[in-house]
């Protein structure tokens, strides 16, 4: 018989027998969308949980990222990553702007502040960059160089819901954060996102942005979009909120298992945790390199002849898809770092309910290369 499927990741439900009641309860009120009673309690209990002051909730995890780019009237050109969900880039094309994109750091994969600066120009005005797998980007370097020239900085967080770094959220860093709760992630609504921003005004703005620029019932102030989440997925939200915990905490089993597993092996990279980070383990990445004696791809292959479905993200670059290749920054001499990543990632299956059978498999098969 051939073996389950063990796909890359999997959904964190909640119990269906404590949905239905709260299915009911939305019937009961006759009230779907439009910052409901569960959108408002959902927004109170996700700011509270990660640590933040304003947080307006989406229906997806792209949308705050380009709405906040409108929120802060962002022109010209943005810095940010080529190793990222294709998302990132988009929000910025999405807003009439030009990226402009910076090679990573090998040991994180995030933007290497070091090469931030050369990136600048007249035209430049805000830096988008990802907390990628959930490591947290060198918030401070990054802000010193946005003071010197003046730039805002958005963070895409999409990875990093519910990392900390000594105790203090990595979402107040920068200006903005957005968070994606899509059914892939360590935490879902099915699909939603979040916008976190450090103040009552802004955070105004941004609910009048995805509610079509409405700021009262014959008021609209500009020309906002229509980014609400509803209130069914509000209720799951706050059902799944209550064992995320739980869940990342199984999720870092499967991280020491694998740790523990490949870390004599040559050839496997693998991310470590950081001193003081309240990591999520939202990913877990190996990074393949010659002395492993299989290529990356074949690996991938392998893999699949178990039934085992690794990701390589982010392998292709955002940077070689057909509407970025053409920009300079876009040119492969200017990325070496991530180009290698790239070549090298494979994400391993990691979700709260991998059991210790589910990690066997995909150990053995990476261990006996066979
Ligand atoms: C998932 C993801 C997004 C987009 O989120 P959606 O909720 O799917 O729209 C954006 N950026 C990154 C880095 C992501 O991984």
């Amino acid at each position: 018989m051939q073996n389950k499927e063990i796909t890359v990741t999997s959904p964190l439900f909640p119990s269906l027998d404590d949905f239905i009641p709260m299915l009911k309860d939305i019937w009961d009120r006759k009230w779907l969308t439009n910052n409901g009673h569960y959108h408002k309690e959902l927004e109170k209990a996700l700011a509270e949980y990660l640590g933040v002051e304003y947080l307006s909730l989406f229906t997806n995890g792209t949308l705050p990222l380009i709405t906040a780019l409108q929120a802060m009237r962002i022109t010209g050109e943005v810095i940010t990553t080529p190793y990222s969900f294709v998302a990132t880039t988009h929000s910025i094309w999405w807003n009439g702007l030009k990226p402009v994109f910076v090679d990573v750091d090998e040991e994180t994969g995030n933007i290497n502040p070091e090469k931030i600066e050369a990136a600048i120009t007249p035209h430049t005005t805000a830096i988008m960059p990802v907390h990628v797998y959930g490591t947290p980007c060198n918030t401070k370097r990054i802000q010193e160089i946005a003071d010197i020239y003046g730039l805002k900085i958005i963070y895409d967080a999409a990875h990093a819901f519910g990392v900390k770094i000594n105790g203090e959220s990595v979402l107040n860093a920068g200006d903005m954060s957005t968070l994606s709760f899509h059914a892939t992630k360590v935490y879902n609504t099915i699909e939603g996102g979040a916008l976190v921003c450090h103040d009552a005004a802004t955070k105004k703005r941004i609910d009048y942005l995805k509610n079509f620029g409405f700021a009262g019932e014959t008021t609209v102030v500009a020309p906002g979009i229509n980014s609400k989440m509803d209130e069914i997925r509000a209720a799951y939200g706050l059902l799944n909120l209550k064992q995320v915990d739980k869940a990342i905490a199984s999720r870092k089993v499967v991280a020491e298992r694998y740790r523990e597993a490949f870390k004599d092996i040559p050839g496997i990279r693998m991310l470590k945790d950081i001193e003081g980070v309240r990591h999520n383990y939202a990913y877990f990445p190996i990074f393949i390199s010659e002395e492993y004696g299989m290529s990356r791809d074949a690996l991938y292959e392998k893999l699949k002849e178990y039934n085992i479905y690794g990701r390589r993200y982010f392998y292709p670059l955002i940077s070689t898809f057909s509407a970025y290749k053409g920009l300079e920054s876009a040119n492969p001499s200017n990325l070496p770092v991530a180009h290698k990543l790239a070549d090298q990632v494979l994400c391993l299956p990691m979700f709260a309910d991998l059991d210790d059978e589910g990690v066997n498999r995909v150990i053995n098969v990476i261990v006996n290369r066979k």
